[in-house]
């Protein structure tokens, strides 16, 4: 390690390398429950600090984890096996900006909501709104793939990618994609690299795509006393041909939490809310707006509140913003929260919400069902506690049903927050041995020592929940 950590310092500056234990500590965890100390810490500012770190390392067959800001959910930033983290943070610059192409070239460690906030100073719009937005990465939005409520008229992250700069684990830097909207040529290795999960290599850069910003917006609150009537209506909308630029659910325990922590003002009796937004030119948002109350209505809501105002709007998004924090404060003795977002076709949501909680029911656990249903994406979270062995052994068995639902409704294991060690053993269900083969054929040619993150995506035996590991 000594020579290491010499070979290191010719990289980056010593301040920019941490091998004191209480810096490391800090970079041991992410937005699971799962935590390991790494070896090293490095902080690079370059491109060609990274492409050093990653020489060195696969020389040493020493394990690399890039990490943005640590909010993935399904634990791809924790350091399972050590070895060095790359923590992506200092390299928080917007290069360039081009309004006549309506593209940006960023760092990956610019945080999301910095990127909207300072495009949409100029009239312009990257919709990718990861609700993590204040302390998510560009780099972590890429590597994940992420999405928002947004993503229903939008898109995800990986719409907006031209091109990319990838450090690859040799330590060789390549450009995928490039600048151009249209662009054929060769096997499409921009959309290999997003939502790769930092298995394949580092990236270093990212021109994105900008769009207009629409010019008015208004938000919708729909009540409902049945949940399945709040899942109906979201099928009903997608039928309707208004597509909404967000259409959230949220349960009546969500609600209740939510409440309770924000004192949002919503309706705490109900069994179901609706958020949901329209955007556009102003004349057409009004009619897109009625419409859309015309069809909650008629679909069975008790109530309909359109937001007066940007300030009302604002409430209803911050919200369903606090979904994550308050859902941790149902009960004391549940502090772990284990996050999952299998995703169905649209059409299947009702179906989905009404099975979900018969899996809470049956293995007895606590669940809340919220999520982007305009999607088909569902957040079924089980609060539970990791120190409870009994406990977790039944959340277990219901995130195995869920997961096994979700394929059986013709969905996906994950919709937004990757695989990573968590749902790795689940991944053959989704693909078949043949399909995880090819996966794991490509991982093996661009990673042929396995550097990069591993166990994640793929099953080393050290997924699941039960008996976290505490480096
Ligand atoms: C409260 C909360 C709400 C959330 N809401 C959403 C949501 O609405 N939608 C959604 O999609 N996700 C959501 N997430 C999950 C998470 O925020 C996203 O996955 C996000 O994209 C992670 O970004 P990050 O910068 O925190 O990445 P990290 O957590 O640091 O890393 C995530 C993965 O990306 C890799 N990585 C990071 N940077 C790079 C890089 N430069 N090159 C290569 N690999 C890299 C890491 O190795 C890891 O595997 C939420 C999380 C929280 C805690």
């Amino acid at each position: 390690m000594q020579g290491l950590i010499k070979d290191l310092r010719r990289i980056v500056e010593p301040k920019r390398l941490l091998t004191e234990l209480e810096d490391r500590m800090a970079y041991a965890y992410d937005g699971t429950f799962r935590t390991r100390v790494p070896d090293l810490v490095v902080r690079p500012v370059t491109t060609a600090e990274v492409s050093g770190v990653l020489r060195l390392a696969n020389r040493e067959g020493l394990p690399v984890v890039p990490r943005g800001g640590a909010t993935s959910l399904s634990g791809g930033a924790v350091p399972l096996q050590g070895g060095i983290v790359l923590a992506l943070t200092s390299m928080n610059r917007i290069l360039s900006f081009n309004r006549e192409d309506l593209l940006v070239m960023v760092e990956p460690g610019v945080v999301t909501a910095h990127l909207h906030r300072n495009v949409e100073g100029a009239g312009l719009f990257y919709p990718p709104d990861p609700q993590s937005l204040e302390a998510s990465t560009l780099g972590g939005n890429i590597a994940e793939n992420a999405g928002g409520p947004r993503g229903i008229k939008y898109g995800v992250t990986r719409d907006y990618i031209l091109g990319l700069e990838v450090v690859l684990p040799d330590g060789e830097i390549i450009q995928v994609g490039g600048s151009t909207v249209k662009n054929v040529s060769g096997y499409d290795l921009t959309r290999l690299f997003t939502g790769s999960e930092g298995t394949l290599g580092v990236i270093t850069r990212a021109n994105l795509k900008l769009i207009p910003k629409p010019e008015a917006r208004r938000r919708l609150l729909a009540v409902y006393d049945d949940l399945g009537a709040a899942g109906k209506t979201v099928t009903r909308i997608i039928d309707s041909g208004v597509i909404p630029s967000m259409l959230e659910i949220m349960d009546d325990t969500t609600i209740q939490v939510v409440e309770s922590y924000g004192h949002f003002g919503l309706p705490v009796e109900a069994a179901a809310i609706l958020i949901l937004e329209v955007d556009g030119f102003a004349e057409t948002v009004e009619r897109q707006a009625s419409i859309i109350a015309d069809l909650c209505r008629s679909a069975g809501a008790i109530r309909l509140e359109v937001a007066r105002n940007e300030k009302e709007g604002e409430d209803l998004l911050k919200a369903r913003r606090a979904v994550s924090p308050a859902v941790l404060r149902i009960d004391p003795r549940k502090p772990t929260k284990i996050s999952e977002d299998a995703t169905v076709p649209r059409s299947k949501v009702p179906e989905m919400i009404v099975r979900l909680k018969e899996i809470a029911r049956r293995h007895d656990v606590t669940m809340v069902v919220y999520g982007h249903a305009g999607d088909g994406f569902l957040h079924p979270n089980i609060i539970t506690n990791q120190d409870d062995p009994e406990e977790m052994a039944r959340a277990e068995a219901a995130i195995d049903e869920v997961f096994k639902l979700a394929l059986e409704l013709g969905g996906t294991l994950s919709g937004e927050h990757g695989i990573g060690y968590l749902k790795a053993p689940y991944l053959v269900n989704e693909f078949g041995p043949a399909g995880v083969k090819a996966m794991r054929a490509i991982k093996e040619a661009l990673d042929p020592k396995g550097i990069m993150n591993p166990g994640k995506i793929f099953d080393q035996g050290i997924g699941k929940m039960r008996a976290p590991g505490r480096g």
